[in-house]
């Protein structure tokens, strides 16, 4: 395995790409913004930003101005409160997955109180979410798809819904491996949206199979038709195009003004505490199936990003990653096997079967990978019986591989 000399990020991250220089995607962008730290293109961003509220103000005030699809988190806040202060009548709109934290429902629950804006959560059928959970797990490894896919496309089908064109996103989803430049001003369509937060997988793939899902139960996951779009002429804008994207000050900001909630134990697989309260197995069991699939987690992520923005040290990252990275989230999974109804030994098998060759082998019945610290080390038994499956871990085939 390779890894960003800058950051913590290792070369089979996905979308991310590692330079001659050692450097990766994400950091390069990252630089690309910071060199272009100066007054004038941050004045040149606001003034485009201002341009285009202007362009979807509603003067007649007979319909909200905008769409903000929110999580409660800290982001959330930000960017409620940012559209508020520039005069914007906003419309929240909230995918529920089921699985927030209690301080994140807190958190939720109070935006429309102490913003002041009115707010509109929709929640699929608990049972639905449930086998949403065990298909998406079982497919591809990934029990949180129906949220990626709820909070990407239940905020569209509002904005057809309520007749509102102008939605609202925060963060620059992509700008974590670096995909686009600052100067793309990259914006929310169909097709990253599938082939990113859905893996292009979408709703007709989960009807039927063992949890027998069928489509009246999946008509939330459905995209608005392309004509409808049209008509009310729907357009996503990302807010880290205009302003300067920092979670930390955010958080900070968002819990001084509005008493925003953090974590109140801390996470079992990340050092942050701020972040991800909207579901508690985003930064637990679903993040410990991105160790086991690519032998990297959230603490890999967050460390990434807080190295660049300057609140941590390289070699502090590589200290979080080496406490964090690994860990399977006792508490966290006890509570979602018992949610879904499914074993240990079951889930361990499935989860196995996700490994990426490049990056794990076997020797002695156990997972090995090479580390961001050096020397390879073992992480816990092999649960695959199948040698057809096992063969391609085995170390000779792995040698073979390299020469
Ligand atoms: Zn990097």
């Amino acid at each position: 395995m390779q890894y960003c000399r800058q950051c913590v990020y290792p070369a089979v991250h996905v979308n991310n790409l590692l330079d001659d220089e050692g450097i990766c995607s994400a950091c390069r962008v990252w630089e690309e913004m910071a060199a272009a730290h100066d007054d004038d293109f941050w004045r040149e961003r606001y003034r485009r930003f201002l341009a285009l509220l202007d362009q979807y103000r509603n003067t007649s005030g007979s319909n909200y101005d905008c769409l903000i699809p929110v999580s409660g988190g800290k982001d959330s806040y930000w960017q409620a409160c940012l559209m508020k202060e520039h005069g914007m009548n906003p419309l929240l709109v909230t995918y529920h997955g089921n699985n927030y934290l209690p301080e994140g429902q807190g958190n939720l629950d109070r935006m429309r109180d102490v913003l002041g804006i009115d707010h509109v959560v929709f929640g699929p059928s608990v049972p639905t979410l449930k086998k949403l959970n065990r298909v998406g797990f079982t497919k591809m490894g990934d029990m949180n798809w129906h949220g990626h896919a709820g909070i990407k496309i239940w905020p569209v089908r509002a904005a057809v819904q309520f007749q509102i064109p102008l939605v609202v996103w925060g963060e620059i989803t992509w700008s974590i491996a670096g995909m686009f430049s600052p100067d793309d001003y990259v914006e929310y369509n169909k097709r990253t949206v599938l082939e990113h937060d859905l893996r292009g997988y979408s709703w007709e793939d989960m009807v039927g199979g063992d949890q027998g899902l069928t489509p009246r139960e999946l008509t939330w996951l459905r995209f608005p038709a392309d004509e409808d779009l049209a008509r009310v002429g729907v357009r996503g804008i990302y807010i880290g195009n205009y302003f300067k994207w920092d979670p930390n000050r955010h958080a900070k900001l968002m819990h001084e003004q509005f008493q925003f909630e953090f974590a109140r134990e801390p996470f079992e697989r990340t050092y942050r505490t701020m972040s991800n309260l909207d579901d508690m197995h985003e930064n637990g069991i679903h993040d410990y199936l991105k160790f086991i699939k690519f032998g990297y987690g959230r603490a890999s992520d967050h460390a990434s990003k807080d190295v660049r923005d300057g609140y941590l040290t390289r070699e502090q990252a590589v200290e979080l990653v080496r406490q964090y990275d690994h860990v399977k989230p006792r508490r966290d999974l006890t509570r979602w096997l018992e949610y879904v109804g499914m074993s240990e030994d079951e889930f361990d098998r499935i989860a196995d079967g996700f490994r990426n060759p490049r990056v794990w082998w076997i020797e002695d019945g156990q997972w090995w990978k090479d580390n961001l610290w050096g020397q390879p080390s073992s992480y816990g038994p092999v649960h695959l019986t199948d040698p057809d499956k096992i063969k391609p871990f085995e170390r000779p085939n792995r040698q073979q591989r390299a020469a």
